[in-house]
């Protein structure tokens, strides 16, 4: 038997061997995420025994899936959403494919479906395969950690910007600090803040005039009912999405809703 052919079946065992190790990863990161403790995982405990990184994400993420017979996979997690905003940061469309916790680092788990969730391309830069040691500081999982039920997303007008929001997070006093940092961090390491300002001023531009016209016709309590009406709305759709909290803290400012918003 050659030297290579020796060396592609020792592969090849260890390949096997790797299944079962995979698998095992796979269930203890769901029960991670579940439990909104993805924090807690450990680089080392998600390597794959023999076979070094760089090696389990070419053999089984890059030639089985991506280019391999897994593609349909990787298609169905791109395609397979009912919108198609990225979770992350629900500001921009999905265009690439993103682990959770980075291949580089948790091998184990290159190719487990709940660690691959299609992302846009400016969060899936920003957050590269970088591993932090610092528990607050590990991104939350946009399906199971979503943070989606409570209101943890806030805004002010700022003081003579003519509209102008500034975000900020503002977390439910009973969370555990830990969770409260991530999702802080989350916001400050994606650029939420700007992100969403920019899009609230992007709509408050569109709609000076309209609202301006709601003002003069139904004086500032009216105004200040239709913005709460819109909120709701929004809110119904996304509780902390930039939206929601845009025309809630627009309805919330006085001097916004006596017409501080119309610009010469
Ligand atoms: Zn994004």
């Amino acid at each position: 038997m050659s030297r290579d052919t020796t060396k592609n079946e020792n592969l090849g065992t260890r390949l096997r061997a790797a299944a079962d190790i995979a698998e095992a990863a796979a269930k203890a990161f769901r029960a991670a995420a579940l439990s909104c403790t993805l924090h807690n995982l450990k680089s080392e405990d998600f390597q794959v025994t023999d076979i070094p990184s760089a090696r389990v994400s070419d053999i089984v993420y890059d030639s089985g899936m991506t280019n391999g017979p897994g593609r349909a996979i990787y298609d169905e997690i791109m395609d397979g959403r009912d919108e198609n905003l990225c979770p992350m940061c629900r500001h921009t469309e999905v265009t690439q494919l993103d682990h959770v916790m980075p291949k580089k680092a948790f091998p184990a788990l290159c190719v487990a479906p709940d660690n691959l969730v299609g992302v846009c391309e400016f969060c899936n830069r920003t957050k590269g395969d970088d591993v932090t040691e610092d528990a607050g500081k590990v991104l939350l999982h946009p399906y199971f950690e979503d943070a989606a039920t409570e209101r943890w997303l806030e805004a002010e007008v700022t003081p003579g910007g003519a509209g102008v929001l500034r975000y900020f997070v503002a977390p439910p006093p009973h969370w555990e600090a830990v969770f409260a940092d991530r999702i802080r961090h989350q916001f400050d390491f994606l650029k939420l803040g700007k992100r969403y300002s920019s899009k609230a001023n992007q709509t408050l531009s569109g709609m000076r005039q309209h609202l301006a016209h709601q003002l003069r016709t139904n004086d500032a309590t009216g105004l200040r009912k239709y913005l709460e009406e819109l909120a709701a709305s929004h809110r119904a759709d996304d509780l902390n999405g930039w939206a929601a909290v845009a025309y809630s803290s627009w309805a919330a400012d006085a001097a916004f809703c006596q017409g501080s918003f119309i610009t010469l």
